[in-house]
């Protein structure tokens, strides 16, 4: 059973860092005779546009990613955030954080200031969860062995924001559970914050699904791609140029006489070994067993 899935935030047109992180994931699903559904991050309201979430699907569509089933989106299941937040206070290892920005700036782990607020204070506040000491581990496809400690990449986290918005790590847990994904192939820029995604699945009694982490570089200096980085937009124009210097990022060489998108991702399915994936350490701070 593989139920695989690509879930592009919409608040920006794709780079090419979320094509490789889309490829990788369609062809590792469509390898396994798995399925490969699409959902929309479009949680975060202010930023998301309907221009973007249609760029997004364009994309998909010219470079011959065609996904299962209807399209799901995180605003879809607010209500289940809202259950697995209560699920979390109900079990104490919550606390409401009133901490501003400026206090917060410049420290790379949450220093505690609200840790013992349990009442619900008048103002906005955000919901954190109390970061255990212990060590967490899972085995990534690509990456190998990975552990470390919360408290090492930030400490108690947000998952629920002052606007009441749910932070990324607790939506994406909900979302993916809602939706039965067994194999999670993206992005290494998203490993780091795998440990807050994993101890939520604990703490929830979720299941676990299987990790991938592509190297997401830019190739020159291994600056993380992100939209906020001024990445490279896809030019939706020469889909097959994108697709294989895509396939090259993930390790393959197609032959040259491929020449239309649909050829370049039947060779991709028919060639997918996700052990010729470059491994690259993208995030310095891990200890890679
Ligand atoms: N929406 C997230 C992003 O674009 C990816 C979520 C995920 O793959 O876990 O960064
Ligand atoms: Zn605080």
């Amino acid at each position: 059973m593989y139920v695989g899935r690509f879930a592009p935030t919409t608040s920006g047109p794709l780079h090419l860092g979320s094509l490789v992180a889309a490829l990788a994931s369609y062809l590792d699903s469509r390898a396994h005779h798995g399925t490969w559904l699409l959902r929309l991050d479009d949680i975060d309201e202010p930023r998301v546009s309907v221009s973007a979430e249609n760029i997004a699907l364009t994309t998909l569509k010219t470079h011959g990613m065609h996904w299962d089933g209807v399209i799901s989106r995180q605003t879809d299941h607010i209500h289940k955030y809202e259950e697995a937040v209560a699920q979390l206070q109900a079990s104490q290892q919550t606390f409401y954080c009133t901490c501003s920005r400026s206090m917060l700036r410049g420290k790379s782990t949450y220093p505690g200031y609200c840790r013992l607020k349990s009442e619900q204070p008048e103002e906005p506040a955000s919901i954190r969860v109390r970061a255990p000491q212990s060590t967490l581990s899972f085995t990534d496809r690509i990456q190998g062995r990975i552990a470390g400690k919360l408290s090492d990449v930030g400490g108690d986290f947000v998952i629920m924001r002052k606007e009441r918005i749910a932070s990324y790590p607790l939506a994406v847990v909900v979302d993916d559970d809602a939706t039965g994904i067994t194999h999670v192939v993206r992005g290494s820029d998203l490993l780091e914050n795998t440990f807050a995604q994993l101890y939520l699945i604990q703490q929830l009694g979720l299941a676990e699904p299987r990790y991938a982490h592509i190297p997401i570089l830019n190739q020159r200096d291994e600056i993380k791609l992100s939209k906020r980085d001024n990445a490279r937009m896809i030019d939706n124009s020469t889909p097959t140029l994108n697709l294989i210097s895509s396939l090259h990022m993930l390790g393959m060489e197609p032959p040259a006489k491929l020449t239309k998108p649909q050829a370049l991702l039947e060779w991709g399915v028919a060639h997918w070994d996700i052990a010729n994936v470059p491994k690259q350490r993208a995030v310095s701070d891990f200890v890679s067993i």
